[in-house]
């Protein structure tokens, strides 16, 4: 199902131009138009999912291997060693287009950190309290 009013699948599903890395009958992957490096793109499903939470089985089984395809191609292609996969899920999250997509960083050496964070420290106690209550809600 598409959404009218929503960008993502207007450029997901040809609507509006995009420059398109990949395409098959499921997923557009195009390149962000803010890159946080050279070569970020984002894998688009053609249906409408706000996050993964709503994104169908079906779909959510398809969605890594275009992103190692394309991850593949980036090295091959753009001379990066490696890249990050980045999914946001709600606002706090930083997610601010509210279709379902993954983020396809490329990673250059010697390039910026892009995606990191200051690890905290916790007892093992803090930790299986905190693993057993989202054991709970599985
Ligand atoms: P997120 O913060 O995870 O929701 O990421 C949304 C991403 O979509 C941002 O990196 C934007 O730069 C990118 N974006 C938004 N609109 C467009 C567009 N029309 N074409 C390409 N990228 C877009
Ligand atoms: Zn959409």
């Amino acid at each position: 199902m598409k959404n009218d009013n929503c960008i993502f699948c207007k450029i997901a599903n040809g609507e509006i131009s995009s420059a398109t890395v990949y395409e098959d009958g499921n997923f557009r992957v195009i390149l962000d138009m803010g890159p946080a490096s050279k070569g970020h793109a984002l894998l688009i499903p053609k249906e409408h999912f706000k996050d993964l939470c709503e994104l169908d089985d079906s779909v959510a089984e398809k969605v890594l291997p275009v992103c190692r395809k394309v991850g593949e191609a980036m090295k091959k292609s753009l001379g990066c060693a490696g890249f990050n996969l980045v999914q946001n899920n709600g606002e706090e999250a930083g997610q601010t287009v509210f279709h379902f997509h993954v983020h396809i960083i490329p990673r250059y050496a010697g390039g910026p950190k892009i995606v990191s964070w200051t690890p905290g420290s916790e007892t093992p106690e803090a930790l299986e309290e905190t693993a057993g209550k989202i054991r709970a809600a599985l």
